[in-house]
C-alpha cells in the first residue's frame, strides 16, 4: 500500500490527513519511483494551506521536490534499482507530489542521483539548494567573481538563503547575509557569512534611486522593496539574481541603477529549467557543498509533521531546510 499527504478541499475548508491509498491512483507516468525524502520549500507551504492558487484540483499530494529509487521504467534512461532526484516541472503543484511513499513520474524529468550524494542529502539540497545553484551559475556567467567584493543574500535564514550562503562561501566569496531573525547570527555565520545585514535596514524603498555602491552580486529570495532597495546599493556592472518573493512580488523601483550603473537583474527559474542545466548544477552542487554545511542547514521531520509546518514556512519561521523522511 501508499501512504501519502493528502490535501483535500470541501467547501473552503482545507484538510490534511495521512490516507492509504491505491497504486491505480497515481498520477501517469513512464517511471514508478518509491520515495525516500521531500522536503518543505516556501511553495509547498502554498499548497499545503490552499493558498497561491497553485493547485487547481483536490485531492492533491503536494510535495514539490523528491529523492528516492526507480521501482519500475519504461523510460530507456532509467531502470529499476536506480536513483533519482525530482525538482520542478510542477509536480506537487498541478500534479501529485513528493509526500508519499511511492509515485509515478514521466522520466524526461527525472535527474539521476550523482553517485557522490546519497537521497538524503540531495532533498537537504533540494528545490531552493538547486535555485541556489542556479543563481550562482547565472552570477558567475555575468562576471562575478570573489576579487570583485562582497556578495548579498536576502532571506538568509531560510532554504534558498542558507544554501546560497554556504555555496558561496565553499568558492571563496565574502558574504553579507540579510536577515530579520538576529537569533540566527551565529547560525549564518557557521554557513560561512562574513557579515550579518539586518533585514530592517533594507526593508524600505530609498527617496535616493542610488545609494553607496556596496555589493559586488546578490541573491535575493525575497523581492518586494527590498530588491527595490538593493538595485540601488549594487557596484557597478553587478547583478542582482532575483530567485524569490518572500517579501513580495512587488518591484517598487526606479530603471536609474540600470541606466546609470549597468545593474543587470537576472531572473531564475528552477521549474522548467532544462535537464542539462539541472544535471550539471547538481554536478557542481555535489561537488561544491561542504557537507559539514549541509548538516548544518537541513534538519529531518516525519510526513505527519509536515501539516504543522506548512503555515509556519509561510511566516518565514523555518530555518534552513526541512527534510521530509517519507518512510518515518
Ligand atoms: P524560506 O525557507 O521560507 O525562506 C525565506 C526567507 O525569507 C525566510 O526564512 C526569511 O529569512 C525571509 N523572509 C520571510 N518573510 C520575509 C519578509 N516579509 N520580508 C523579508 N524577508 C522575509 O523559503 P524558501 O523555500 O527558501 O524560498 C524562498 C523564496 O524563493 C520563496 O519566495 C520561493 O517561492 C522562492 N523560490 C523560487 C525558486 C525559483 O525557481 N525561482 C525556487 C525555490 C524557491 P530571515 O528570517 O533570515 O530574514
Amino acid at each position: 500500500t501508499i501512504s501519502a499527504l493528502v490535501v483535500r478541499k470541501d467547501e473552503n475548508t482545507i484538510s490534511q490527513a495521512i490516507e492509504t491509498i491505491d497504486e491505480s491512483q497515481l498520477p501517469e507516468g513512464d517511471v514508478t519511483v518509491d520515495i525516500d525524502y521531500s522536503t518543505i520549500n516556501y511553495k509547498d507551504g502554498l499548497c499545503l494551506t490552499g493558498q497561491g492558487g497553485l493547485v487547481r484540483s483536490y485531492p492533491h499530494v503536494p510535495g514539490i521536490d523528491f529523492a528516492g529509487t526507480v521501482a519500475s521504467s519504461q523510460h530507456p534512461r532509467f531502470k529499476p534499482g536506480d536513483k533519482v532526484i525530482l525538482t520542478g516541472w510542477r509536480v506537487g503543484e498541478s500534479r501529485w507530489g513528493g509526500y508519499a511513499t511511492r509515485t509515478r513520474i514521466s522520466g524526461d524529468w527525472l535527474v539521476p542521483l550523482p553517485d557522490k550524494l546519497t537521497t538524503r542529502q540531495a532533498m537537504a539540497i533540494g528545490t531552493a539548494g538547486l535555485t541556489a545553484m542556479l543563481a550562482i551559475d547565472a552570477l558567475e556567467r555575468h562576471g562575478l567573481a570573489p576579487s570583485k567584493g562582497e556578495v548579498l543574500v536576502t532571506g538568509a535564514s531560510g532554504g534558498v538563503g542558507s544554501v546560497a550562503v554556504a555555496l558561496l562561501h565553499a568558492l571563496g566569496y565574502k558574504v553579507a547575509a540579510v536577515t530579520g531573525r538576529p537569533e540566527n547570527a551565529d547560525y549564518l555565520r557557521d554557513l560561512g557569512a562574513t557579515s550579518i545585514v539586518d533585514r530592517a535596514d533594507l526593508a524600505e524603498v530609498s527617496k535616493r534611486p542610488l545609494e553607496t555602491e556596496s555589493w559586488a552580486g546578490c541573491i535575493d529570495a525575497v523581492g518586494g522593496a527590498m530588491l527595490a532597495r538593493i538595485l540601488g546599493q549594487m557596484k557597478y556592472g553587478a547583478s542582482v539574481a532575483a530567485v524569490g518573493l518572500a517579501g513580495g512580488a512587488a518591484l517598487p523601483a526606479t530603471v536609474i541603477p540600470f541606466l546609470l550603473r549597468g545593474v543587470n537583474l537576472l531572473g531564475i527559474d528552477s521549474v522548467m529549467q532544462p535537464i542539462p542545466s539541472r544535471e550539471a548544477a547538481w554536478a557542481r552542487l555535489a561537488d561544491l557543498l561542504p557537507r559539514d554545511l549541509l548538516e548544518k542547514s537541513a534538519r529531518d521531520v516525519t510526513l505527519a509533521e509536515v501539516t504543522a509546518l506548512g503555515p509556519q514556512i509561510l511566516r518565514g519561521e523555518l530555518t534552513g531546510r526541512t527534510v521530509v523522511a517519507i518512510r518515518g
